[in-house]
């Protein structure tokens, strides 16, 4: 693997997105790389995983992103030291960060756009009710919204999706929360995020196109 090549490959594609590197499938020695060649967003999908190469890495000015779905069990250390959230899914959840967070925590709310009944996330009609709701914890702020499409070959139904999120990311916008600006969008992996970007994208999360190609 020859990470510098591959985020050389990669970057001029993403425009002024964000690129949150899923670092589950290395170690903090890649992390470090990622953080020398500039990168500094760094996702982590598993609570474990999160403290332990948190806890390796405290001198380098990482941006920690948690990106996976997090239990409200699995919240503690977890919330209180991430910079952002992207899997807001539950007022469980809200409740813990609300419990444990001293200064808000920037979330993106998940929200299930890929048709698929047991994925995780707020399904699209229940979206708007919950992100109201949230204006009872002070310390959560709503910075935007975060989807994952079906792993399917139909590029057009990964793009319906992706153009469905950006829809209730701007429904949201409009209500003008002051506890929910709601101006990001936080899809597209290694696979579709040529899509995702083409429909909107602010933050695309990508870890196997970094980590994983030979040559
Ligand atoms: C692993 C992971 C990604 C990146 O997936 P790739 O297909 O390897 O790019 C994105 N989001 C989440 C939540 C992940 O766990």
């Amino acid at each position: 693997m020859d990470l510098a090549k591959n985020l050389a490959r990669v970057r001029p594609l993403l425009g002024n997105a964000t690129l949150v590197a899923a670092t589950k499938y290395v170690g903090t020695d890649e992390i470090a790389q990622l953080a020398a060649l500039g990168f500094l967003d760094i996702g982590e999908n598993k609570a474990d995983a999160y403290l332990e190469k948190r806890a390796a890495l405290q001198n380098l000015p990482i941006r920690w992103h948690f990106i996976g779905h997090l239990q409200s069990n699995k919240a503690k250390g977890v919330v209180e030291t991430i910079d952002v959230l992207h899997s807001l899914d539950s007022l469980k959840l809200a409740a813990e960060i609300q419990k444990r967070r001293a200064v808000p925590l920037a979330c993106f709310v998940e929200v299930n756009i890929s048709g698929e009944p047991a994925k995780n996330g707020v399904e699209p009609e229940a979206l708007a009710d919950f992100v109201r709701e949230l204006a009872k914890y002070d310390k959560i702020q709503v910075i935007g919204l975060m989807g994952m499409a079906a792993d399917t070959p139909d590029e057009p139904r990964i793009e319906a999706s992706f153009r469905l999120l950006a829809r209730l990311r701007d429904q949201i916008q409009r209500e003008r929360l002051p506890h929910a600006p709601c101006e990001f969008l936080s899809m597209g992996m290694s696979g579709d995020f040529k899509i995702a970007l083409r429909c909107g994208a602010t933050h695309v999360r990508l870890g196997s196109i970094l980590f994983r190609n030979e040559a």
